[in-house]
């Protein structure tokens, strides 16, 4: 599936959320057993299928946004 795929609503943040980078950013979503989350991603890590280490609630937090990214128009 395109990383990119769902993530019309989502907001793109001033650094890549893996590496603090700043360049070619893009929000892409990513599955976590609690539900999908759309975090932000330069071209590289968004490439380099980055694996996030989030602590439990900031995943909630980030599924809990997304939802309201994604919801139905
Ligand atoms: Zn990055
Ligand atoms: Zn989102």
């Amino acid at each position: 599936m395109d990383p990119a795929e769902g993530t019309y609503g989502c907001p793109i943040g001033a650094v890549c959320f893996a590496c603090r980078g700043t360049e070619d950013l893009r929000p892409i979503v990513a599955a976590s057993p609690a539900g999908d989350l759309c975090w932000t991603a330069c071209a590289r890590c968004a490439r380099g299928g980055v694996v996030l280490r989030l602590t439990g609630y900031a995943a909630r937090r980030m599924i809990l946004e997304h939802r309201e990214h994604a919801a139905p128009l």
